[in-house]
């Protein structure tokens, strides 16, 4: 049980992010979500998963591309128990055409965000004597494919940032792991599949299974409910040792 815990989770008004805080939230921890926009829904998303599961849920807007939001953001929020590092984008093109802002961007949002608000929220774990940081990296954080260098780039170094917060904090109450999802059915990929459909001529269920989940063994979507899920395990006491790890969620992908 999470209750009078406070977690962050940035990039958390869609998809993976919102499914680990709503994971948190029902196992009782105040919520804090996240991402770029200030709108009203942004606000009410957050207010609506404190009602449903009957704790405190906030939205606070910072960009997670600058580091100077990504620290303002742990301060913001005050507390800050649990910090799940989420934020990421993506962008294909072969390693000689990549452009050059999309790279810097990747490795901002996806990379080095995870460690300014690391950072920023070391010292109040530290005080408490208790703290999680659980990076949302990918199997691209183990293995690569073509055409996504500034992902791979910066997934790898997720994990690596992982490794060593894990060393700086270790006994101290404090752990730090990440969770290398394969592919996870989210707003992002699923608006992906209309798409492939059409360029392959296939249907819905044949694309998923031959192209998009042709190196998931498992042919079958992670969801980001079994993402957050594995986030809540890595909050608890049963989790208290694992630290400085990976847990791939990926169907098999990186036992191929
Ligand atoms: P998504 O696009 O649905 O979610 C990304 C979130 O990040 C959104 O809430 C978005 O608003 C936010 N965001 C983007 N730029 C931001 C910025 N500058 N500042 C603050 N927030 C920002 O995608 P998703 O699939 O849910 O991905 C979430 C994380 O999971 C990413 O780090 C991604 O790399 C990782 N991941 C996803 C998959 C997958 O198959 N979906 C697989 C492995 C890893």
């Amino acid at each position: 049980n999470l209750s009078g815990k406070t977690a962050i989770i940035t990039g958390s008004n869609s998809g993976i992010g919102l499914g680990v805080a709503r994971e948190l939230a029902r196992a009782g921890a105040d919520v804090v979500l996240n991402s770029f926009t200030d709108r009203d829904e942004d606000h009410a998303l957050a207010a609506e998963l404190g009602k449903e599961f009957g704790v405190r849920g906030r939205y606070i807007k910072a960009d997670m591309s600058k580091g100077d939001e990504c620290r303002a953001l742990v301060e913001q929020a005050g507390d800050c128990d649990i910090l799940v590092n989420n934020a990421g984008i993506q962008h294909v093109a072969p390693v000689d055409e990549f452009p050059t802002e999309k790279w810097d961007a990747i490795l901002a949002i996806n990379l080095s965000s995870a460690f300014h608000t690391t950072a920023a929220a070391l010292p109040g774990m530290r005080a408490k004597g208790w703290g999680r940081v659980v990076n949302i990296a990918s199997a691209h954080g183990l293995t690569a494919s073509p055409f996504k260098s500034a992902y791979i780039a910066a997934k790898h170094g997720v994990v690596g940032l992982s490794k060593t917060v894990a060393l700086e904090t270790a006994g101290q109450g404090i752990t730090c792991n990440a969770i290398c999802p394969g592919y996870v059915l989210t707003p992002l990929i699923e608006s992906q599949i209309p798409g492939q459909m059409k360029v392959h001529n296939m249907d819905r269920e044949t694309v998923i299974r031959e192209v998009m989940l042709l190196r998931q063994p498992s042919r079958q979507f992670a969801t980001v409910e079994e993402i957050g899920g594995t986030t809540v395990f890595l909050c608890s006491d049963a989790a208290a040792q694992i630290t400085g790890t990976t847990i791939s969620v990926d169907g098999g992908w990186t036992a191929l």
